[in-house]
């Protein structure tokens, strides 16, 4: 069985205890290969690598650094197929979606960082004519980078790109639950002549790995994707030692639809918001909100088009919905809609896991589940406060803008939201009202990496995306110069 390793100083080894984790495929519920259990030792070698590779790096001239990079996303495109189908075997998501999702946006994140380095701008201020001020913008050393599970590869280069263009050295921690990618795309570094020590990946559980890294001293800026809990528990580490914390973080995002929208799109859109990636994606819409003279056509076509998704196994073609990530986060998913039948929720459809006739011999005993739509739970119970990240929806109806408002803001959570309307005024009114760190006008997850991204309240702090993500990685030094006239 195939045992990933760790990538340290530009070598592929084992964890220095030598112990392994099983790593299962969703579909079927087996065991397919071992992910090293590295702890603090691994840890501290590939900090040691990175500090030791990271003045080279940092001072490689950015033509160079940028070259470097683009060799990297050329690769991940030449290895297009392999890495969607690992990502799906690993992830449970359909095959369709890891190809047209995840393996080019991280050709793309690499791409966009290593050009857009090129053509980074400082800034310079006159003061009369007294003096001269320029900032500085200085890589601020080795980046700690920790990444889940749902987007495995894209989050990865997500977070190691702008910090490797920005000069910095990089130690990753990827999910324990889906390793491969992020082992095979260290596998590419290799062939595309990365230096030792510029990009390491130590594998294993968070508090074992991900935990050490945190704290270690000689990593002075954390960049985390994560649930809010686990941002927390970095927060609460990181903060005293006054290091650099980048959270992007759990969601509960409402979804608005007004009366006078194009309700064939919104409600299309819905579903593929609700459902995508069995509903684990953090920019999913959980909690839509109708108004109330078309709650009734939402609610039954939004039932009619997630009644015909069929959970299957994510190699075939043809398959929208793959298996949950793990058994342990399916349960918790089932847990969520027990809570909600508890609360009195009405289920249109799902919440169920299907019957194992109704599956492919040998995904019977994958994790899988049928996505769910709710009606008839208020906003304050915990179906619509808590985050579930799994294939539920719940649709609430609404009277007026200020009530939606209300509504939509009543949660911990502010990282995305969708407003369907036509009428321009209110969109951009309403946008402007909702706490959360993206809204969509007609529109869900156009993705632009220039804009910044992340969320508000327990969503996150600190904003990654274009020059934001770079300057996350910087230090600003300013150096102010007297003008003698
Ligand atoms: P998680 O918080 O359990 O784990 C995320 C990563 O942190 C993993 O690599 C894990 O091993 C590591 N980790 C766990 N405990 C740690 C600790 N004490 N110290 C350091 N690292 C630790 O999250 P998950 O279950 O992998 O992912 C799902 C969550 O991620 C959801 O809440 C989802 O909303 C969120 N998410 C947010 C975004 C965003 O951009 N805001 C994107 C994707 C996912």
């Amino acid at each position: 069985m195939l045992q990933i390793t760790n990538y340290i100083n530009g070598e592929l080894v084992p964890p220095i205890g030598g112990a392994y984790l099983d790593n299962f495929e969703p579909a079927t519920g087996k065991v397919y290969s071992q992910v090293p259990d590295s702890d603090e030792r691994d840890v501290n070698v590939a900090v040691e690598a990175a500090s030791r590779a990271f003045p080279s790096w940092s001072h490689m001239p950015v033509a160079e650094r940028s070259k470097m990079m683009l060799r990297i996303a050329d690769l991940i495109e030449a290895n297009h197929d392999a890495l969607a189908r690992a990502e799906s075997i690993d992830n449970g998501k359909p095959l369709t979606l890891a190809h047209a999702v995840d393996i080019p946006r991280a050709a793309s994140s690499i791409r966009f960082f290593g050009t857009s380095i090129m053509h980074r701008q400082s800034e310079a201020h006159f003061a009369d004519d007294k003096a001269i001020n320029y900032t500085l913008r200085q890589p601020v050393g080795v980046a700690g980078c920790i990444s889940p599970w749902n987007l495995p590869l894209y989050l990865l280069t997500w977070k190691i790109a702008p910090a490797l263009a920005s000069g910095c050295t990089v130690v990753a921690k990827p999910s324990e639950i889906t390793p491969m990618t992020a082992y095979l795309f260290s596998e590419l570094c290799i062939e595309a002549g990365l230096p030792p020590g510029v990009l390491n990946i130590v594998h294993g559980l968070g508090p074992k790995v991900g935990g050490p890294l945190v704290a270690h001293p000689g990593v002075p800026a954390i960049s985390f994707t994560g649930g809010s809990a686990t941002g927390a528990e970095i927060a609460r580490v990181a903060g005293p030692m006054f290091k650099k914390i980048s959270l992007e973080l759990g969601g509960k995002n409402p979804n608005i639809i007004f009366a006078d929208a194009d309700l064939e799109e919104a409600i299309q859109t819905s579903v593929l918001s609700s459902f995508s990636n069995q509903g684990q994606i953090c920019l999913c819409g959980s909690r839509i909100f109708a108004e109330r003279s078309i709650f009734d056509r939402v609610v039954n076509e939004l039932t009619a088009a997630t009644d015909t998704i069929q959970p299957g196994d994510p190699l075939e073609e043809d398959t929208k919905m793959g298996a949950m990530v793990s058994k342990g986060h399916l349960e918790k998913v089932l847990a969520c809609i027990e809570t909600a039948k508890e609360e009195g929720g009405t289920f249109h459809c799902g919440g169920d896991t299907p019957a194992p006739e109704a599956l492919p011999e040998r995904c019977r005993d994958g994790y899988f589940l049928r996505p769910a739509v709710i009606t008839g739970l208020g906003p304050e119970c915990r179906t619509n406060q808590e985050e579930i990240f799994g294939p539920v929806v719940t649709v609430m109806p609404f009277d007026d803008e200020d009530e939606v408002i209300a509504m939509a803001n009543s949660t911990q959570y502010g990282l995305s939201a969708s407003l369907w309307t036509r009428d321009l005024d209110r969109a951009h009114r309403v946008a402007g009202q909702i706490q959360s760190g993206t809204v969509w006008i007609n529109c869900w997850m156009l993705r632009d990496l220039r804009v910044p991204f992340g969320g508000m309240k327990t969503s996150g702090v600190g904003r990654e995306g274009g020059q934001y993500a770079l300057n996350f990685f910087t230090e600003p030094k300013n150096v102010c110069l007297k003008l003698n006239k």
